[in-house]
């Protein structure tokens, strides 16, 4: 039997006494390496910290518990996790990209992949016939994030999967704002999920990290293979915090959903305010009359802070054209709405009238 994800949470699949002094708290293994008793017997199979981690792998069984997930890999960043996923391919591939897509994953692409050969497609996952014409007998991956950051746009992934699936592609979900709490893209169909869970799944903005979960054997053997042999996986105290912010991902998610609604609600009956982009989750972003006018804001408010990431306890104004979104090009970022009017707000879990409050006065000091 499978607890309710609430549970999951805090129990993972139910490993009480796993550790064997029964702590409650599973303990923080930093430790490099891990003794042998005899050449070929090594009863615990954890050998070096880089490949595998007691810690580590308490968290990884957790959150493929979350996902439906065959495998996950903890690893050093969201990014580090991306990276790792598109080491998969080989040069040639067609590979799908979402066209609204984490700043980090377009630089990775541009600045750093193009030397892999990959040809690269940007399509609107969200527009089921434009991705429909650009799938060819050698596409790959489709690659995408849903809602979308910062425009929120909704990517059906059953239909994306299924599409992708009769074309032998593969489908890769960047979950990172709805979390498994809102959204299990392998239960939609999806093969592989990324995560920063720096965001949400950490939760208290003092962690970095990431995962890459894989539904299926094959895929998982090669990402081990990959993590184990570059290295970026995920260091023992960060597993552990981790961990701790999990615990509580349900009650946070609720909370930062039911604070973005009233905040969304606030934001659309204030005149100041040209469009609200929203999509469920904590997130929400909005853009303002005037550039005059979001930098204003940005400089006044009081308890929400300037600052870039999301998915805190504390909530984060940022401004996507110069802090997420530096290395998208221009005629993209106006194509897609990333414009010097938008803000983008990570709703945290204050007081909800703390959290309007201070917009209030930043819209009119
Ligand atoms: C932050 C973020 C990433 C990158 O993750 P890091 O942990 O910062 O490396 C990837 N995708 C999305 C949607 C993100 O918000």
């Amino acid at each position: 039997m499978s607890y309710e994800i609430d549970t999951r949470c805090i129990h993972g699949e139910g490993h009480k006494n796993r550790d064997a002094n029964c702590s409650i708290s599973y303990p923080i293994y930093q430790t490099a390496s891990f003794s042998h008793l005899t050449p070929g017997h090594n009863p615990t199979g954890f050998d070096y910290s880089r490949e595998s981690n007691p810690t580590r792998a308490y968290l990884e069984e957790t959150i493929s518990s979350l996902e439906h997930a065959y495998d996950t890999i903890a690893f050093a960043s969201g990014m580090a996790a991306i990276a790792t996923v598109f080491e998969y391919f080989k040069p040639g591939d067609h590979i799908i990209l979402g066209d609204d897509l984490y700043g980090g994953v377009v630089r990775l692409i541009t600045q750093i992949s193009e030397k892999n050969g990959y040809n690269i497609e940007y399509v609107s996952t969200s527009d089921i016939n434009a991705l429909k014409n650009s799938i060819r007998p050698d596409t790959r991956a489709i690659y995408f994030e849903t809602p979308t950051n910062p425009m929120m746009h909704i990517t059906d992934i059953g239909a994306v999967s299924k599409l992708a699936h009769d074309a032998g592609a593969l489908v890769i979900v960047d979950n990172t704002f709805m979390t498994p709490y809102f959204q299990n893209p392998i239960s939609e169909g999806a093969d592989i999920v990324v995560h920063s869970g720096t965001k949400y799944l950490s939760g208290h903005n003092d962690t970095v990290c990431g995962f890459l979960c894989s539904a299926d054997k094959i895929l998982a053997d090669r990402f081990r293979l990959l993590s184990k042999t570059t290295g970026a996986t995920l260091g023992p105290f960060e597993c552990w915090l981790c961990l701790r912010g999990l615990k509580t991902l349900a009650i946070r998610m609720d909370r930062h959903k039911s604070n973005a609604e009233a905040v969304k609600v606030w934001l659309e009956n204030r005149e100041e305010v040209e469009k609200v982009y929203y999509a469920g989750s904590g997130m929400i972003s909005f853009s303002v009359k005037s550039a005059e006018f979001a930098v204003k804001v940005l400089e006044s408010i009081k308890l929400i802070t300037f600052a870039e990431s999301l998915g805190g306890t504390e909530s984060l104004l940022t401004y996507p054209t110069i802090q997420t979104h530096p290395d998208v090009p221009t005629d993209v970022k106006e194509k897609l709405g990333i414009t010097d009017k938008l803000l983008r707000l990570s709703v945290g879990i204050e007081n909800p009238a703390d959290i309007i409050e201070d917009l209030r006065q930043a819209f009119e000091n």
